[in-house]
């Protein structure tokens, strides 16, 4: 995957912060609804939380995790910042961030009311937007490109969530709870229209019968 920065360390500490054990939590959660689905042993999908009110840094999944995996904190990086000129980005930790880091930065930036972004993948979800009537990005975008993040941008607004087009979701919140609660309530309405469309297929065909 192509990733639009380049990563300088500032230093290789790991992130320490009582809150991972959330972060982690969170990141089972999406595993088991396979909202972070593996692909080639890597999950598709990353987290992130604001690390304080307002201020630009955050914690976010380190680049090819497998998330089902026992997470460590060194499965963590520490965004501090970052360079649209030059496409850098400030990192303290031992590993690459996420590819979409930028996307998170730029989503912080915007929206100084949320503190996690989570996001993940879910042919379900994307299924069922139109349904559910979802925001979304207006077409698809390569993954970790700026021109995904635009569409992003485009039609963030003050949406908790939203959905891009022909990859995945993000669900965003004041705190991580919010955005896990988020992301859980629309993927059981995305199951719920299923077992739905099933049932009213069923019932279809026993009419027709
Ligand atoms: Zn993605």
């Amino acid at each position: 995957m192509a990733v639009i920065f380049k990563t300088e360390f500032i230093d290789n500490t790991i992130p320490n912060d009582p809150r991972l054990e959330e972060l982690k939590y969170w990141c089972r959660e999406f595993q088991k609804r396979n909202l972070t689905p593996l692909y080639k042993e890597r999950s598709l999908g990353n987290l992130s939380f604001r690390i304080k009110d307002k201020h630009e840094s955050f914690i976010i999944t380190a680049a090819a995790l497998a998330l089902k995996d026992d997470l460590t904190d060194d499965s963590f990086v520490i965004i501090r910042s970052y360079d649209p000129e030059r496409g850098i980005v400030f990192a303290s930790g031992t590993k690459e961030p996420s590819s979409e880091s930028v996307l998170h930065f730029s989503i912080y930036s915007k929206r100084k009311d949320v503190n996690a972004v989570f996001h993940g993948h879910s042919g379900r979800i994307i299924y069922s937007s139109d349904d559910l009537e979802l925001a979304s990005t207006k077409q698809f975008e390569q993954y970790g490109s700026i021109e995904l993040v635009k569409s992003v941008l485009d039609v963030l607004g003050d949406e908790l969530f939203l959905v891009m087009k022909k990859h995945g979701f993000l669900a965003l919140g004041k705190n991580m709870e919010e955005a896990g609660t988020c992301a859980m309530k629309v993927y059981e309405q995305a199951q719920a229209l299923k077992i739905q469309k099933i049932q009213s297929k069923h019932q279809e065909d026993r009419t027709s019968r």
